[in-house]
């Protein structure tokens, strides 16, 4: 089976519009990150349709590649702490995005909590809380403030020993992002990729000024607002979904960089943004910055709205 990143569909439902005149609708699905991503396309040509999105899972399957920590031989996984490493320019560009959201969200959104993550992972299986010291060791390898990248020569280093990136909180939007790329390169403006809780979208279905994406939080039936958007992303995060109760209470898969420990407020946020990889950056830093902060950061770096429901 394929394990990727995040692992859920979260959030939010795409309503495919009826195609108008001679274009028509195409649709590909392929399971990727732990998701299943999704192409939705207008056009002509179907051969062509069917030709782009080939190439689209690929630039997918590419990023995953690069930068899954399910990986043991991803790019991502090979960097050894206290070695600098030049990385390819598909990861580069993935590691701008990430250290450049970590510094705005001032470390909510840290693309240094590999070991955290890992722990996480196994308290969600064994519904126990990690071994304060086990917690402590894991805390002490994240940070960061303790990776050095360098923009100028494409190098990372991982200043501090054990320290390992999760890339899980911006990857599907950066993957959405990519895709999109893909599918207007061979023709098909009009599509929308969507990764999960992730979206990314280009110019509107025929004879539409907009698609129609309905965002689902708490409400398992239906979503609790439908929003028309069209060359933006939206992304959706929160503890709708992936969480684990221990002793009555509810934990997060998002870590709160403070504890080492899964949020524990309940709270969605919904990112509208220019990219998925804004989007996806800013729904997990939302959730860790909490209800009443999330909308005004998110604003700040680089979102054009916010939904947040508690
Ligand atoms: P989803 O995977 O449901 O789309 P997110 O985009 O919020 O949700 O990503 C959550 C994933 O990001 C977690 O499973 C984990 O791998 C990673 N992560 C958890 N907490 C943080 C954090 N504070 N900063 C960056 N990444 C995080
Ligand atoms: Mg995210």
């Amino acid at each position: 089976m394929m394990k990727g990143f995040g692992t859920l569909i979260l959030g939010l439902l795409l309503f495919a519009a009826t195609a108008q005149a001679e274009e028509q609708r195409f649709h590909f699905e392929r399971p990727l990150m732990g998701t299943l991503f999704q192409i939705t396309c207008y056009g002509e040509d179907p051969e062509a349709a069917k030709k782009a999105s080939e190439e689209a899972f690929g630039v997918g399957e590419e990023i995953n590649k690069i930068a899954s920590d399910y990986l043991a031989d991803s790019e991502l996984m090979k960097l050894k702490p206290g070695d600098p490493t030049k990385v390819s320019p598909l990861f580069a560009e993935l590691l701008d995005a990430s250290f450049t959201k970590a510094r705005e969200t001032e470390g909510a959104f840290d693309p240094t909590l590999g070991p955290l993550t890992k722990l996480w992972r196994e308290t969600r299986k064994t519904r126990k809380l990690p071994d304060p010291e086990v917690l402590a060791k894991a805390r002490a390898a994240c940070g960061w403030q303790d990776a050095e990248w360098n923009r100028e020569t494409s190098t990372i280093l991982l200043k501090k020993p054990g320290m390992q990136l999760d890339l899980g909180a911006i990857a599907k939007g950066f993957t959405a992002d990519k895709m999109f790329e893909a599918m207007k390169k061979g023709g098909f403006p009009k599509t929308c990729v969507a990764a999960g809780g992730d979206l990314r979208m280009g110019d509107p279905p025929p004879g539409r000024t907009a698609w129609r994406v309905g965002l689902q939080t708490f409400d398992l039936e239906k979503p609790e607002e439908v929003v028309e958007l069209a060359n933006c992303a939206v992304s959706t995060s929160g503890d709708l979904h992936q969480f684990v109760e221990i002793e009555g209470k509810r934990y997060s898969h998002i870590i709160d960089p403070k504890t080492g420990l899964g949020m524990t407020e309940h709270v969605a946020v919904s990112v509208i943004a220019p990219s998925g990889t804004i989007a996806d950056a800013l729904d997990t830093a939302g959730c860790v910055v909490g209800a009443d902060k999330a909308e005004a950061m998110g604003l700040k770096f680089g979102a054009t709205r916010v939904v947040v429901r508690k």
